[in-house]
């Protein structure tokens, strides 16, 4: 189980980035926001489109699997 982020601004295509807490690309505190632990990233982008209401979301590529 890990801890899943949100960063709050979409990037230039308007996709929103999720991050695992142990990457290295982890958005500093104020540009997160906390989605909850999840076994994997699958649940993690599932959890985000439900609670935050996105449609365009995507795994961080260095925290798949
Ligand atoms: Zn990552």
């Amino acid at each position: 189980m890990q801890y899943y982020y949100t960063r709050k601004n979409p990037d230039a295509r308007g996709v929103i980035q999720v991050h695992a807490d142990r990457c290295k690309d982890l958005p500093v505190v104020l540009e997160r926001i906390y989605l909850g632990i999840f076994p994997n990233a699958n649940l993690a982008i599932s959890s985000a489109k439900e609670k935050l209401q996105l449609t365009k979301v995507r795994i961080c590529a260095c925290c798949k699997e």
